[in-house]
């Protein structure tokens, strides 16, 4: 992991929870938890802030911030812990929660994933609908994922158009033929 190789930096996982520790220990290399487990873990004492000079990434899980506190500028920060909430001595607060689709009218929504169900591209229940990239399967993976992913959609298209089930009345207007093969050269597919 590249974050430990700086040795300027102290990288730690708080084990002052149980649950992060088994949930650590029971990992499979391959897992992203297992990345962790050569990790330094350490039980973080969050009553003080970290001795002056010191740069430190502390990894905290099962852990959610409440309130935020200061009289006119970020002082502490409670989240909850295992047993009670804790304050944190903080002087800014980031949010960072990762990305969301959102529903588009007219197309379903699984609420959980936030995605347009699909198989393949195919939107569920949307015959000549197609979605592609994060709406497609969330929010994960960068411009290479996306490119095979759009070759994928692509190519079902591709076989709908050709098999000719889409279309106003199912047709294939004159000249698509030939624009599918170049298509299909394009993608690949
Ligand atoms: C902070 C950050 C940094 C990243 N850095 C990298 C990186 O360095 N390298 C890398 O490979 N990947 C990176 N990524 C990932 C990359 O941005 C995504 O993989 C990619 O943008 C996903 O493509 P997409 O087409 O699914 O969605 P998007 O790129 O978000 O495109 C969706 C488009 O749909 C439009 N839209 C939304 N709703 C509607 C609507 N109702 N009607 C019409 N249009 C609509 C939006 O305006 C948007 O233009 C990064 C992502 C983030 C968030």
């Amino acid at each position: 992991m590249a974050l430990t190789e700086d040795p300027d930096r102290d990288v730690v996982v708080d084990a002052g929870d149980p649950r992060t520790v088994t949930a650590l220990d029971d990992a499979a290399p391959t897992d992203k938890a297992g990345l962790l487990r050569s990790v330094r873990r350490e039980v973080v004492d969050w009553s003080a802030p970290p001795a002056a000079g010191t740069r430190r990434i502390v990894f905290r899980f099962h852990s959610a911030p409440r309130r935020i506190t200061g009289p006119d500028r970020v002082r502490g920060l409670w989240v909850t812990g295992p047993d009670d909430d804790v304050e944190m001595s903080v002087g800014r607060v980031v949010r960072a929660v990762g990305h969301r689709g959102t529903a588009v009218p007219g197309l379903p929504f699984d609420e959980d994933s936030g995605t347009v169900p699909n198989t393949g591209g195919r939107v569920a229940r949307r015959p000549g609908t197609y979605v592609v990239g994060w709406i497609k399967r969330g929010p994960s993976g960068g411009i290479g994922a996306n490119r095979e992913c759009a070759r994928e959609t692509v190519g079902a298209l591709l076989d709908d158009a050709a098999a000719g089930r889409i279309g106003a009345a199912n047709r294939r207007p004159s000249g698509l033929t030939g624009l599918l093969s170049r298509l299909r050269v394009r993608a690949g597919v």
